[in-house]
């Protein structure tokens, strides 16, 4: 009986890493110059199904997808010496002579399951975090990308040994198969939907995962915000990819006093940046399919509109739509929009805003607040519990490589970029050295006379 190609590439991605190939750091900086490569080779490619599949503008790409993959590998090397030194820590006196470090040791084989949204992005990025960290992938992408995901085939296969670093094509049976594999870990970025068949399905095997996942993230307006600044950023934050970005601000709570200038700010530069026609405008996308785009329509109330609303089905064409006078009762409120349409809702004191977000269901991945006051943002960032955020911009706490990207309950768990992202991929190792020249008794029995001594040093 021959075994199931999927199942094969797991076995021999345990074989491989066994091997003890992976460990090395020439191996691993080697491969993340092949990643690099790969990339570079591979560019016009990828740009080319981003705009296939998403009719991603270049600019767009690049920013957020290949120059961001690039960054991020480019940052990896310049550190991995550093990280993958073990950390030296203290050692109680209960414990001399001795001394203690961490090793950073690679979990094994990974199974990276990637969202449609940033296709290449979220893929490469999970991957360079698993190299650097010397372990082995096998990478799942989405079937509502075929053109990157083919691209993506290609570059793996161009680059790599599949017993090292694989790509699974096909859709959700093929992943159903995966996941009733043995893996050392499961990365997975998507919904909290299937975030949960993950995680049912780890279960059985006890394999540790990450979950980053997505939710409603708030925009916070309070009365003293610079309103057109606030207006600029969250028309980027929230139309860049065509709203389908799983930190966009998914809905504003802007302060009343002010709502109705900051509409007024949101709508002109709406206008500003996409034109009296955004179909025709080349600086925005289109939505990945066509059962998105009618869920997506289906959020949309009519007469709360007061920017956008044009679309166009054939073309997975959404303008950007603004609602105003949004109640948590509409429908656009009940779950992640995760496409072009911004609601505005109002609230009068701090404590509404903490009542509406509480309302909602699970901690947002991402939250924004636009305020010059630093009470009202130490009161956002103790009293609300969300994954992570910016305070006065959108989006701008994920590019940072410095700061750990990931959520908070229903919105994910575990963090990765940077140094977490190796952090993420690695066991912690601890190891106690101790001496051996010398063998202190207080520990052994007999015990008598030693308890008053134990207490001296545990208190
Ligand atoms: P999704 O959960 O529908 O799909 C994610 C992946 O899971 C895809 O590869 C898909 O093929 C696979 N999949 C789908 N159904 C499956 C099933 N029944 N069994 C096994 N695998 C299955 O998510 P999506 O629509 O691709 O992406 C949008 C979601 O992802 C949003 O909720 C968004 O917030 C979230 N997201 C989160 C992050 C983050 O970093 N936290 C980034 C991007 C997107």
């Amino acid at each position: 009986m021959t075994t199931h190609p999927i199942i094969q590439t797991v076995l021999n991605q345990q074989t491989y890493f066994n091997s003890l190939a992976t460990r090395s750091y020439d191996f691993r900086i080697r491969q993340l110059q092949t990643l690099k490569q790969g990339i570079i080779k591979f560019e016009a490619e990828f740009t080319r199904a981003l705009k296939q599949d998403l009719g991603k503008p270049e600019f767009e790409s690049y920013a957020s997808e290949i120059g961001f993959s690039l960054h991020e590998i480019g940052f990896v090397i310049k550190h991995l010496k550093k990280w993958m030194r073990p950390r030296r820590v203290k050692t109680p006196l209960l414990c001399q002579p001795a001394s203690s470090r961490i090793h950073y040791t690679p979990l094994g084989v990974n199974l990276i399951i990637a969202p449609f949204n940033y296709p290449v992005g979220l893929t490469l990025g999970p991957l360079t975090a698993a190299i650097a960290a010397g372990n082995t992938a096998v990478l799942k992408t989405s079937e509502l990308t075929p053109h990157c995901s083919a691209v993506i085939q290609k570059m793996i296969e161009d680059g790599f040994d599949p017993a090292y670093i694989a790509y699974i094509p096909g859709e959700i049976p093929e992943t159903t198969l995966l996941l009733e594999q043995k893996f050392d870990h499961i990365f997975f970025t998507g919904s909290p939907r299937v975030g949960a068949i993950v995680m049912q399905a780890a279960a059985k095997t006890l394999t540790p995962v990450t979950l980053e996942l997505g939710g409603k993230s708030p925009c916070i307006v309070h009365a003293d915000a610079r309103l057109n600044i606030a207006a600029n950023r969250i028309v980027y934050g929230k139309f860049f990819n065509t709203g389908q970005t799983c930190i966009a601000p998914d809905y504003v709570l802007v302060h009343e006093t002010v709502a109705r200038a900051f509409l007024d700010a949101l709508i002109q530069r709406i206008t500003r940046l996409y034109g009296k026609a955004p179909l025709s405008c080349p600086d925005y996308g289109r939505i990945v399919s066509p059962g998105h785009f009618k869920r997506i329509m289906a959020l949309i109330d009519p007469d709360k509109i007061v920017a956008g609303g044009q679309h166009d089905e054939k073309e997975r064409f959404i303008a950007p739509t603004v609602m105003a006078n949004v109640t948590l009762e509409d429908k656009v409120m009940t779950e992640e929009i995760f496409g072009p349409v911004l609601p505005v809702l109002t609230y009068t004191r701090f404590d509404d805003i903490c009542d509406i977000i509480g309302k909602l269901p699970g901690h947002p991945l991402a939250c924004y607040l636009f305020s010059e006051s630093k009470t009202v943002q130490e009161e956002v960032m103790s009293r609300i519990p969300f994954g992570g955020g910016s305070i006065n911009h959108c989006l701008q706490h994920f590019i940072n490589p410095h700061l750990p990207f990931g959520g908070i309950g229903e919105s994910g768990m575990g963090s990765y970029h940077g140094f977490d992202g190796f952090e993420r991929f690695s066991h912690k190792k601890s190891i106690l050295k101790a001496g051996s020249k010398i063998d202190l008794p207080l520990g052994y029995p007999p015990y008598k006379k030693k308890l008053g001594l134990l207490k001296r040093f545990m208190r």
